[in-house]
């Protein structure tokens, strides 16, 4: 494909941690659409931060089963592009300046609840039902004191300390929408045990590669307010948004 609309990029984000399904030929199928009907570049980006659960063989599988089905990317962990590598487990250091540049604001706390470590943070949430109860801050005003004492003791997983404000925005299937931050709370943008979370990643790249259009499974609505208040923090442009119905 020739992209000539610098205005529109859009991607597909697999996470190599199962097989292809007809679920998620239907959102990539739709992606591509969206993006390849304005003539705009369509990337492919491996979603591989959840390490343990990623394998490379099911990448490989997903990026020959895409092709099989007659979609095409310009930019991708193949392919190369602008803003490679197009693999998240390769992009650690962009997701250490962004936390970097949040832990600057004060945006930041260190959190030493066991619930963080159960937490799979690092795996895109597919609806709020599937997170369990809103983080209820338990650690969000430790004085540094406390905190010094229980990081002898514990590893914290690092939280982004939300607004309180509505965070609102126009889908481009289900158009208005207006969240209530409480109603995930302060959420964690690195685990305990290193790994980056899914929210905090996804921003860093879809900003860092340029997304203008973000279409993706509606189970992901819900972590729209949340990468919308990450994108404002970092003082990057937030991208359209549209989830599509799940296949
Ligand atoms: N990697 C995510 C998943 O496979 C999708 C992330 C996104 O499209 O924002 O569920």
């Amino acid at each position: 494909m020739n992209p000539t609309n610098p205005k529109l990029r859009g991607r597909f984000a697999p996470t190599p941690s199962g097989e292809m399904h007809i679920g998620n030929a239907w959102t990539a199928l739709l992606a591509w659409l969206q993006i390849r009907s304005g003539h705009g570049s369509f990337i492919l980006r491996m979603e591989d931060i959840d390490k343990p659960r990623s394998k490379p063989h099911l990448a490989r599988q997903i990026l020959d089963d895409l092709r099989w089905l007659g979609i095409d990317w310009d930019e991708g962990p193949d392919v190369g592009g602008p803003y490679a590598p197009y693999t998240q487990s390769e992009r650690l250091q962009h997701y250490e300046d962004a936390l970097g540049k949040l832990q600057k604001q004060g945006a930041l706390y260190t959190c030493f609840c066991s619930r963080a470590d159960l937490l799979s943070a690092a795996s895109a949430p597919h609806g709020l039902a599937a997170e369990g109860p809103a983080y209820p801050g338990t650690c969000r005003n430790l004085s540094p004191e406390e905190r010094a004492a229980k990081a002898k003791l514990k590893q914290p997983s690092i939280r982004y300390r939300v607004g309180e404000e509505p965070v609102a925005f126009i889908d481009g299937v289900s158009g208005q929408h207006s969240f209530d931050p409480a109603a995930t709370g302060d959420f964690i943008v690195k685990r305990a045990d290193g790994m980056f979370s899914y929210q905090l990643a996804v921003v860093v790249d879809d900003a860092m590669m340029q997304v203008t259009h973000v279409l993706r499974g509606a189970d992901l609505l819900d972590s729209t307010p949340r990468q919308i208040q990450l994108y404002q923090a970092l003082g990057w442009e937030i991208p359209a948004f549209a989830h599509v119905p799940l296949f």
